[in-house]
């Protein structure tokens, strides 16, 4: 027997109808890449978005079909994110920080038909532009006014191109399975794989992302999104702000310091989400400035390990709440977040840190388990690491254009991280697989010395890894960037780490050097350091 409740198909477009309807008169503000800061509303983006979508089917973009954004965070991509999802094309974010030979065999690969780009990115488009086989049309996030001169096939400034459009259209209607969304992985070896969210994913999704023990998002709350909407599905919160109708600040092209704290206190931001190096940024900046934060409650920190240093500065110095998080891009992203359960709310100091240091526990529509190498679980005892597995309806069964399994007998995905779980059911990453570092056939984590060693006053970013031992396979190298003008020691460096972690977690030798090489979303690109270190001989005792 079914139920008999009414068939309304979880649409990602209508969440920007609701948020026009009930929450129309946000403002939504941005920093835009021309400049000035820009005001708008979410009652104006929805019509806006109509216009784009009205145009995209004018020019025959199709159910299915992909329309690529090269573009940072302003209300104009935004638009075009609805616009697209309301026709049932799919939105392709590409991340800028690609290599461009990258960003070409992704556009090829999804076969994109259409590009929304900022001007920013022209020069390099026009320079690449002739290994963009699939491209019919650019069409550049700005107006009349400021479109520069450009050899783009087809291009068009974005204002005059939706003003040929008047708003009178319905959103197209269709199956809550339709792909919505497409996310290439920042994959560090191998080709990116493209991740396809369908429109009930991204809903569900950002239902869980809304949830009070998830980002807790209010109508009452101004959220500043720092993570790129290009960056794992914006980590929903393109999706969940208007969902809950919460203001929304966007920064555009600017992420450093300045211009971040420039907008937390003008616009009163009471919620933001970001990488740790923006964070870094702007905690310098506030050392620097003695800038305070009185209107930001929480500030979610993820894609890689927050320093404990950065979640006590925060909380301490400046009263704001860290939730660390993670996630990646096969789960829309969302995995976990480290929100307080009743068994830890009344720690506080050290205590505290040191839950917050785990990832959390994920919201339901996240399940977890660890296993071992032969898919056997493992205890949910704090300590037992293994192969983090999850499962769930905003989870990926498969990439775009590759038949491989990718789940198993149970339908888990494997993330690819080796995690601890506690007894209250809160994860803690202790390394990518591949990074784990196998010494005499036990593990050492790479992730927990190095959060360990950017804890010693004059570290500014740490890596371990993997170097070849004669006895052990594996031993643990420390590669360190001091801070600015700061000299130090191997010595002083080991020492600082002694008693904090067990003895033959030590690492052999501490390397330093003026810069660590990272991925284009951030994370230490240790298949470089790897490479760099190949021959590197530990001082054997
Ligand atoms: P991406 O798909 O680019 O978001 O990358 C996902 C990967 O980033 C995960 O599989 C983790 O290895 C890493 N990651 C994300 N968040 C965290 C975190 N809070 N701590 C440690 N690693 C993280």
């Amino acid at each position: 027997m079914l139920g008999l409740m009414q068939d309304w198909p979880l649409l990602c477009h209508r969440i920007i109808d609701h948020a026009a309807i009930q929450h129309g008169e946000r403002p939504v503000v941005t920093r835009s890449v021309e400049g000035p800061i820009h005001t708008t509303n979410y009652a104006q983006i929805r019509t806006r978005a109509l216009k784009v979508a009205q145009r995209l089917d004018r020019d025959g973009i199709k159910l299915g079909d992909r329309v690529a954004t090269l573009a940072w965070n302003t209300w104009r991509h935004l638009e075009c994110w609805y616009g697209i999802l309301g026709i049932g094309a799919i939105y392709h974010t590409v991340n800028p920080r690609l290599f461009p030979e990258q960003i070409c065999w992704i556009v090829n690969h999804a076969e994109d038909r259409m590009m929304f780009v900022d001007l920013t990115f022209l020069p390099i488009l026009e320079k690449n532009a002739h290994g963009l086989k699939t491209i019919e049309r650019y069409v550049v996030l700005t107006d009349a006014a400021h479109m520069p001169k450009t050899t783009l096939k087809n291009a068009v400034s974005y204002e005059e191109w939706i003003a040929e459009a008047d708003s009178d259209f319905a959103w197209k209607s269709f199956d809550e399975n339709t792909a919505a969304g497409m996310c290439y992985t920042s994959g560090t070896t191998g080709n990116p794989k493209g991740v396809l969210y369908s429109h009930r994913s991204n809903v569900l999704h950002a239902f869980m992302a809304s949830l009070p023990d998830a980002k807790g998002i209010a109508a009452r709350d101004v959220v500043l999104p720092v993570v790129p909407l290009f960056h794992a599905n914006c980590w929903s919160l393109a999706f969940s702000t208007p969902l809950t109708g919460a203001s929304l600040i966007l920064p555009g092209a600017r992420l450093d310091g300045p211009s971040i704290y420039e907008l937390l206190d003008k616009y009163k931001v009471t919620f933001t989400a970001g990488v740790p190096t923006v964070w870094l940024a702007l905690l310098q900046e506030l050392e620097k400035t003695g800038g305070k934060l009185p209107y930001l409650k929480r500030i979610v920190i993820g894609g890689s390990a927050s320093p404990r240093a950065m979640t006590q500065k925060f909380q301490d110095n400046y009263g704001v709440e860290v939730i660390h998080a993670w996630g990646m891009t096969e789960m829309s992203p969302l995995g976990s977040l480290c929100t307080m359960k009743p068994e830890y709310a009344a720690l506080t100091g050290e205590a505290k840190l040191d839950i917050q240091m785990k990832q959390g526990h994920p919201p339901f529509g996240v399940e977890m388990k660890i296993t071992d190498d032969s898919g056997k679980p493992l205890p949910w005892d704090g300590k037992t690491f293994g192969r983090l597995k999850v499962r769930g309806p905003a989870v990926a069964r498969r990439y775009f254009k590759d038949d491989s399994e990718i789940l198993d007998k149970e339908g888990f995905f494997d993330t690819g991280d080796v995690a601890t779980m506690d007894p209250h059911g809160y994860m803690q990453i202790t390394d990518r697989s591949k990074d784990v570092i196998k010494s005499g056939g036990e593990w050492i984590s790479s992730i927990d010395l190095e959060n360990l060693a950017v804890g010693h006053p004059k570290v500014a970013e740490a890596a371990v890894i993997g170097v070849q031992h004669p006895k052990w396979d594996e031993r643990p190298l420390l590669v360190i960037v001091l801070k600015k003008d700061q000299k130090a020691s191997k010595d002083e460096i080991l020492a600082f780490m002694q008693g904090k972690i067990a003895k033959w977690w030590m690492p052999d030798d501490v390397a330093f050097v003026e810069e660590i090489p990272h991925t284009a979303t951030g994370k230490i690109l240790k298949t470089e350091l790897r490479e760099r270190f190949k021959d590197y001989r530990l001082p054997v005792q």
